[in-house]
């Protein structure tokens, strides 16, 4: 072994020592926090919202620890290797955020502080810390990304992945692209030019078992296709592209888990084939993140219920045909989750901003497209429906679906958050690149300004975030494509949409004011990024609604009281 082998090989089990050491400080701290938020050894409701701070904390530590673990290789190839470097990089500065995390926790808690001093006083860690990101290091790394753009982040796919990621990221630049611009500065509907492609590509059908005229095997998830897909899609455009699959990604497994078999031969194959078109209709504009408390409601009538009440922020309302919405079916509010349920409401599609659908029998739905920042082209649409007829063969699953709609909505919530982790890198992974591309054209003093270390080193480490997050989110599809996952599908996407926020922040930066206007794409990146931690969970209800609480859980071996 050559010593720049020896090096990185020494800086690997560095890394890996500092995570083992972390990793049982970590665990130190989910049992005290568990502790604290416990009555009699269960957890308890109160508690937990007293301790939000130390909660949240908990759940971005696992994300960036995991995220750690997974990003460093099994061994070094060569010292220069930029993969094994990007993820030094990462782990280094994942410790150090790790270390103030759980520091907050302890000091919250009045834990014992010696043995967290005692990692982050480690000789080791220093070396490490000094090898991968001192200035002169990251420098060295960010001076050669340039070369190696297309290459970053770089996985270990079967062949069908790979020509399938091939296909897509060809497809985005030849015929997204070019379109991305204008749909996003006119606030244009995504057009035919791009739908029809899509669905001959097959795009609508990746979450459909293939006997339902999917490309899903019929026995396990393919997550993974979905990752490659999503993220060559949204690298181009996040709205007009990426986020297509989205919503057939929700129904189809909502309709999977709920759907009677009717319903399933009836519905999926027009989902799969993109003929029909659909959105998803879950928050209102008194309820968002508190899903159990929805109050659309919708009342029997003969063969069938009447929808009265709001819908907001429905994305791909008017272009769609048909819409997934939460209904409340009981008449009985104490109900909580136990009095959802989920309604198929088929409609004609409208492109533009504004619609009105009247039913024959006098029901009405109206739409009105909110304007936005930025994530443009599909429109996210306030909802009213007055009196609007749905027939009992739309009930998900039927007589015995009433009241499962939560249950139902939650299961198509976990590709959704893999789906939206994957958008996330696509947004980061056009960021970067053309933050390097930028850099490289720009000269600022008299030199390019990818020649200064400042702007290497801001380029590392956004490398670095993106590789991280893209290794991540194939470790977890691989736990979702084996039935589990899914805490880690929330982790994932907690990490990655804050990460597309950092890495598109600091690429809009390298471009100085041209960053700040509309004709360069990293302004759209910018704000179409912002969104990421809003929806399919917000970034806080995910971090202490799933995330810490699943910890907490396990640690106690109890549910929340
Ligand atoms: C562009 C866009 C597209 C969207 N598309 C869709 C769609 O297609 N279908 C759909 O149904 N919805 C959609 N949404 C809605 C999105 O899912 C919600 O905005 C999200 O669930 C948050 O709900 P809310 O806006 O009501 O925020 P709120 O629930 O009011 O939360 C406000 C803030 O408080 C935080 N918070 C929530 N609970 C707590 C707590 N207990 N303690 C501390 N902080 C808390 C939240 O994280 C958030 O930061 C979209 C939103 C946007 C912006």
């Amino acid at each position: 072994m050559s010593d720049a082998v020896g090096n990185a090989t020494a800086e690997l089990g560095q890394a890996r020592g500092a995570l083992a050491a972390l990793r049982a400080q970590f665990e130190r701290h989910v049992d005290a926090l568990a502790r604290a938020c416990a009555i009699d050894g269960v957890l308890d409701a109160a508690l937990l919202d007293r301790r939000q701070l130390a909660c949240y904390e908990l759940a971005l530590a696992n994300a960036e620890l995991l995220a750690a673990e997974q990003v460093l290789p099994d061994r070094a190839v060569a010292q220069d290797d930029v993969g094994t470097r990007l993820a030094l990089v990462f782990a280094a500065d994942a410790i150090v955020a790790v270390l103030g995390r759980l520091e907050a926790i302890s000091l919250e808690l009045d834990l014992d502080p010696a043995p967290l001093q005692a990692v982050a006083a480690d000789v080791s860690l220093r070396a490490l810390r000094r090898a991968a990101t001192s200035g002169p290091a990251l420098a060295a790394l960010g001076a050669r990304l340039a070369a190696e753009a297309d290459a970053l982040g770089t996985l270990a796919l079967d062949e069908g992945l790979e020509l399938a990621q091939d296909a897509f990221r060809r497809f985005a630049v030849e015929v997204v692209a070019p379109q991305a611009e204008a749909i996003h500065r006119d606030n244009l509907t995504v057009p035919e030019s791009l739908l029809q492609p899509l669905r001959e590509m097959g795009v609508f059908g990746l979450a459909i078992p293939e006997r339902y005229g999917g490309s899903r095997p019929d026995d396990r998830d393919d997550t993974l296709t979905m990752l490659v897909v999503t993220e060559a899609l949204s690298e181009a455009s996040l709205a007009a592209a990426g986020s297509l699959i989205t919503r057939p990604e929700i129904l189809a497994r909502a309709l999977l888990v709920g759907g009677t078999e009717a319903q399933r031969q009836d519905w999926l194959p027009r989902l799969a084939s993109g003929e029909t078109l659909c959105a998803i209709a879950i928050t209102e504009p008194d309820f968002g993140s508190d899903v159990a408390s929805l109050s659309l409601r919708a009342t029997r009538t003969g063969g069938g219920w009447l929808l009265d009440g709001a819908k907001t922020w429905c994305t791909f309302a008017g272009k769609a045909d048909l819409l997934m919405v939460v209904a409340r079916t009981s008449a009985d509010r104490a109900s909580g989750h136990r009095g959802l349920s989920l309604l198929l409401v088929e409609k004609p599609s409208f492109d533009g901003h504004d619609f009105a659908f009247v039913q024959p029998g006098e029901g009405r739905l109206v739409g009105r497209a909110i304007p936005t920042i930025g994530y443009r082209g599909m429109h996210s649409f306030d909802l009213a429906f007055e009196g609007f007829f749905v027939a009992d063969a739309n009930v998900v699953g039927g007589e015995a679906g009433l009241g499962k709609g939560f249950y139902f909505t939650m299961a198509g919530m976990i590709g959704g958050r893999m789906q939206t982790a994957a958008r996330a890198c696509g947004v980061m992974r056009a960021a970067l690149r053309a933050a390097i591309r930028y850099a490289g054209d720009r000269k600022v003093f008299g030199a390019p300004l990818l020649d200064y270390p400042l702007t290497q080193a801001k380029l590392a480490r956004m490398a670095a975030r993106y590789v991280a997050c893209r290794t991540l989110a194939f470790h977890v599809g691989r736990l979702v494509d084996a039935g589990g996952g899914r805490m880690e599908a929330s982790l994932v996407k907690l990490l990655a949409c804050r990460s597309a926020e950092t890495v598109t922040r600091e690429a809009l930066q390298i471009h100085g004011g041209m960053g700040y206007a509309e004709e360069m794409p990293v302004s759209r990146y910018f704000v179409d990024a912002r969104v990421l931690s809003i929806f399919e969970g917000a970034e806080e209800t995910l971090a202490l609604k799933v995330v810490a609480r699943s910890l907490l859980e396990a640690a106690l071996g109890t549910a929340v009281r």
